[in-house]
């Protein structure tokens, strides 16, 4: 290939907000037979909404969203985000956190100062956990199991397809929490033009597997393309599994938690980052989608592959 005619295709590819690295990266997307598509952020909007919240019997529910809040109100998740809105919204002004910790593809878990202690007494601080019910199982939380109330909301909910995070605080389960995202408009179109190039879209996710086969079954991607509950240091591996079976992955991305999965892609293949996402990601890939619009993917890999015949 002619250095020019790549940097042409470069060019070209800048006007259309699609940031590529170097020329070289270009080449690198000929044989591209497998796309890995996270889909928080990337595939759907990454905006959650609060959309339900169930308390334990005896458990206040302001109080809940609360406490909730407080302990979200640390953290950039979009889960996070949105349980922090809503609180604020409904709660007012959220009590302070100490000692607040991120537990990556778990949760979060810090100590509120103002645990809500009945009238008249003292202010008593609480560790509040918010994350997947396993994590708080792993962490001697009472009230999630497979017959307990809050247990059997938790599975509901995820059958319906929302994604979902339990709040508990003093070492029991208080309030499943149901959210939800929106796919965004043109994603749909972007996985048929993937297609159209033959390559096979993959959803990748660290939720849970209904709410990630619901996503799927929108923008066209079969359930046996679907990759769920996987933890942040697993989305490397997923990648990495992939291209042991010989598969040529590019990855489109959005998160920290993406990284080091969208570096592995490009090793072989290509990683691409959502534009609108974190700069983890954006330094982590080759190409930068600048607008977030997932089309630009299909976009990048069909001008590179043009590029790349003129050339021939
Ligand atoms: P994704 O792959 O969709 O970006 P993550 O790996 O970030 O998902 O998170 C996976 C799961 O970990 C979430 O669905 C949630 O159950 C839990 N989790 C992660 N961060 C938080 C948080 N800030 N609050 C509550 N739960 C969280
Ligand atoms: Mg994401």
């Amino acid at each position: 290939a002619t250095p020019t005619a790549l940097l042409v295709g470069t060019g070209r590819a800048a006007q259309l907000g699609i940031v590529i690295k170097g020329p070289e990266t270009l080449e690198s997307t000929r044989r591209v037979d497998t796309i890995v598509l996270d889909k928080t952020g990337t595939v759907t909007e990454g905006r959650m909404e609060l959309a339900d919240v169930v308390v334990a019997p005896g458990t206040d529910r302001a109080l809940a969203l609360r406490l909730a809040g407080a302990v979200e109100a640390a953290s950039e998740h979009p889960i996070a985000q949105a349980v922090a809105r809503r609180a604020e919204a409904e709660a007012g002004a959220l009590p302070a956190v100490e000692g607040f910790r991120n537990h990556a593809g778990r949760g979060v878990s810090g100590l509120v100062a103002d645990g809500g202690a009945p009238a008249g007494t003292p202010p008593r601080a609480v560790e509040v956990l918010v994350g997947r019910p396993s994590w708080l199982t792993e962490r001697g939380v009472a009230g999630v199991g497979a017959d307990d109330a809050l247990g059997r909301a938790h599975r509901a909910a995820e059958a319906d397809g929302a994604t979902t995070v339990v709040v508990a605080w003093d070492g029991t389960a208080r309030a499943v929490l149901a959210l939800r995202d929106q796919v965004k408009a043109t994603s749909a179109e972007a996985v048929a033009r993937l297609r159209a190039l033959g390559i096979t879209p993959m959803l990748l996710t660290g939720d849970n597997r209904a709410a990630a086969e619901r996503v799927a079954a929108q923008v066209g991607i079969a359930p046996e393309h679907v990759v769920a509950e996987v933890l942040p240091g697993e989305k490397l591996d997923v990648v990495a599994r992939l291209q042991a079976q010989g598969k040529v992955v590019a990855m489109v991305g959005d998160g920290v938690n993406d990284a080091a999965a969208l570096a592995q892609a490009g090793r072989q293949g290509l990683g691409l980052a959502m534009g609108t996402g974190t700069d983890v990601a954006i330094e982590a890939s080759d190409i930068t989608l600048v607008s977030g619009d997932l089309r630009a993917a299909p976009t990048a890999i069909a001008l590179s592959r043009r590029t790349l015949r003129v050339i021939k």
